[in-house]
């Protein structure tokens, strides 16, 4: 299958396969879409997955350093009671450790009934807690205390809050650490922690930075806070619980950044780019896919019309590329050489339909156009060989064969099958012998009919002088005697021989007039068609042109066809030849037929031959039908007699008029058939 044969029946089978496509097309582009959609919802999740664990583990490591700094917290107070200090020792170390500990808001020394022997407040704001309130908050110093004394080792109490006179308040927990002096219990240190400056002073500015830090109870209420309050749409959380000895914190940590963005790292970005650029570059193949299926369609049209085109035509079509092989055939070529398209293609010289008498010559010719030389591009004519070896004239016309890029690939030749163009010009040839034949005998007939016309009388005469001696010889005269029978009977001879010769004469004329007249009925049509072609091969050569006027439903004409013929010949030759004429530009000649008009005219046809030449001068009027006048060099002046009598043998008349503006018609009627 070629490819002119594969975009013909794409073309055909379209409407199927578009529907299937564009199904491909849809499911490929949901395919994709969805792959991207799925990547960048993965994408997302594990990056929610990501954050989520760097806050648990930042809230775990928060919660080491606190619990980290309280241990240590709880050494630097130890230490306040190393050596026995003396109670103004104790203050001033207690006052500078609650300088460098924010988080303490104040220190208590306490005997072992928990009754308050020294106690330091911190500097940097006002006491929390007073005479009063400490009464009342007496509770949880006990149970640390206990729990102390218990545990024998520090304790923590729970948090509680306590409210301040500035309307607002501190949370605040308390630490109970039990003292011995040689073994014994001998008192207790307590040191009350603001949970809001242990967020503030044991963190690190890292932690801070990033997240929103508090303690919470157990139903999320939050004690403390510490930390940006920024918000995205969602909240990552991690709580941490922060077992102490005595009681337990919940530290909480809310991170401030939002939902990972849709494309939260470059990995993700760079493939979500990738994957739009594949959309993207599906969107265009899809693009480029329609245009070329539209110019695939298009191409397949022109090629059926092409193909169409070149089958309806009748005249044969042939490729070679530059070596001489045929590359393409048309269907009319194969028709006329009588070879398949299989046969003739990639065939090379000689060519199959060639004459094998013709082959060398041919091979020249060949050679000479294959050498770039380009032939007449009216054509020539040559000889063919059909397949079953009759050999036909064509007409040749070859191109050169110019390829897209401008090159010449080869030769384009058309061809044409003359033979039946040569056999008309042969019938023509031929009918314009036989009329010419019969008009020399027509002629010939004339000249004879002349001839016994004019040596008639002369023979007449000779004929009545014979008789008028012979009489004058009468029987008995002197003269009679002299000269004998002798000369009688040579008179006698004489006037016989004469009237023998006369009768000749006589039936040589009638055998002119009255030669076999074969009369037909003839549409006048048919008889401008036989003599047209003659007409127009020397119109041609004239420049004239020739029109014709044939009246509808006219009758048939009753008429001797060969002598009618010549007629029309004659006078129309003589038309073409008074336009010929330099000053003449215009030539036109008028054949016309019609049927004359009236109750008894209208038997006859008239027929006219009107030309737009020179007219006739009334001095060539007079002798215009005598034979053998002629203002021609190589004229014969027979011609117009000729017709005359003609046209008289059918009865009917020939005469001439002036044409208007110019020229001269000669008209000459004919009878009309009854048939018709
Ligand atoms: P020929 O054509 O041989 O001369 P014709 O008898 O046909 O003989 O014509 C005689 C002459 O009549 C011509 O030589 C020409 O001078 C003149 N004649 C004939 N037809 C025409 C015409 N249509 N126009 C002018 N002159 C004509």
């Amino acid at each position: 299958m070629n490819l002119e044969q594969g975009l013909v029946g794409l073309a055909r089978e379209r409407p199927p396969s578009l529907m299937r496509r564009r199904i491909l097309w849809g499911v490929l582009v949901l395919l994709v879409l969805a792959l991207l959609a799925m990547l960048v919802w993965l994408a997302s999740l594990y990056e929610t997955a990501q954050v989520q664990g760097r806050v648990e583990r930042d809230a775990a490591e928060a919660t080491g350093d606190l619990r980290a700094a309280f241990m240590r917290n709880v050494q630097s107070l130890q230490a306040l009671q190393a050596n026995d200090p003396t109670p103004s020792q104790w203050h001033g170390d207690a006052a500078s450790l609650l300088r460098e500990h924010r988080e303490l808001m104040r220190v208590e020394w306490r005997d072992a009934d928990l009754r308050v022997h020294s106690f330091v407040d911190t500097p940097f704001r006002a006491p929390v807690v007073d005479r009063v309130r400490r009464s009342n908050q007496q509770s949880e110093v006990l149970l640390a205390c206990s729990t102390a004394r218990r545990f024998s080792g520090p304790a923590y109490g729970n948090s509680y809050f306590v409210p301040l006179s500035d309307g607002l308040g501190v949370e605040v927990m308390e630490l109970c650490l039990p003292l011995e002096s040689g073994g014994k219990p001998a008192g207790y240190l307590v040191a009350t922690y603001s949970l809001q400056e242990v967020l503030e002073g044991l963190l690190g500015r890292q932690v801070t930075r990033n997240y929103e830090i508090s303690f919470t109870e157990g139903d999320g209420t939050r004690l403390a806070m510490r930390g940006s309050t920024r918000r995205g749409s969602r909240v990552f959380t991690a709580q941490h619980l922060m077992d102490l000895p005595g009681t337990a914190l919940v530290l909480r940590i809310d991170s401030w950044r939002g939902t990972p963005d849709l494309f939260p790292n470059v990995l993700t970005a760079l493939v979500a780019a990738m994957a739009i650029a594949l959309v993207s570059v599906l969107i265009l193949l899809d693009r480029d896919m329609r245009r070329r299926l539209k110019a695939e369609n298009a191409l397949a049209e022109a090629l059926a019309f092409r193909k169409a085109m070149e089958d309806s035509l009748v005249t044969g079509l042939r490729a070679r590329d530059v070596l001489g092989h045929i590359t393409y055939v048309n269907p009319a070529f194969c028709q006329m050489v009588g070879f398949s398209v299989d046969e003739l293609l990639g065939h090379g010289m000689p060519a199959p339909y060639w004459p094998p008498e013709f082959i060398d010559e041919y091979q020249q010719r060949q050679a000479i156009r294959l050498a770039g030389n380009v032939p007449p591009r009216e054509g020539y004519e040559s000889v063919f060989m059909r397949k079953d070896g009759s050999r036909f004239p064509v007409l040749i016309i070859e191109a050169p064969l110019i390829n897209a890029q401008g090159v010449q690939s080869g030769w384009m030749s058309a061809f044409l099958d003359i033979s039946e163009q040569r056999r008309v010009a042969e019938l023509s040839r031929a009918s314009q012998e036989r009329l010419q034949a019969t008009a020399r005998l027509a002629t010939v007939g004339e000249m004879a009919s002349l001839l016994s016309h004019e040596l008639n009388q002369p023979l007449a005469a000779i004929s009545g002088y014979a008789t008028g001696s012979l009489n004058l010889l009468g029987e008995g005269s002197d003269l009679t005697r002299e000269l004998g029978a002798d000369l009688t009977v040579a008179m006698r001879c004489i006037a016989e021989q004469a009237e023998r010769a006369g009768k000749v004469i006589r039936s040589v004329n009638d055998f002119v007039r009255r030669r076999d007249q074969v009369r037909e009925a003839l549409a006048p049509q048919l008889l401008l068609d036989a003599v047209l072609p003659l007409i127009h091969l020397q119109a041609r050569k004239l420049s004239v042109r020739v029109q014709t006027q044939v009246e509808p439903n006219v009758p048939f004409a009753m008429c001797d066809r060969t002598m009618v013929e010549q007629v029309l010949l004659n006078l129309a030759r003589n038309a073409m030849q008074a336009m010929d004429q330099p000053h003449i530009q215009d030539r036109v000649l008028l054949l016309r037929v019609r049927r004359l008009k009236g109750r008894e005219r209208a038997k006859w046809l008239e027929f006219s031959v009107a030309d737009v030449g020179a007219g006739i001068t009334p001095e060539v009027q007079q002798q215009l039908f005598k034979p053998f006048f002629t203002t021609k060099a190589e004229g014969m002046g027979l011609g117009l007699s000729l017709c005359r009598t003609v046209v008289e043998q059918h009865g009917g008349a020939l005469v001439f008029e002036p044409n208007v503006p110019q020229g001269t018609v000669f008209i000459f009627t004919l009878p009309a058939s009854v048939v018709a």
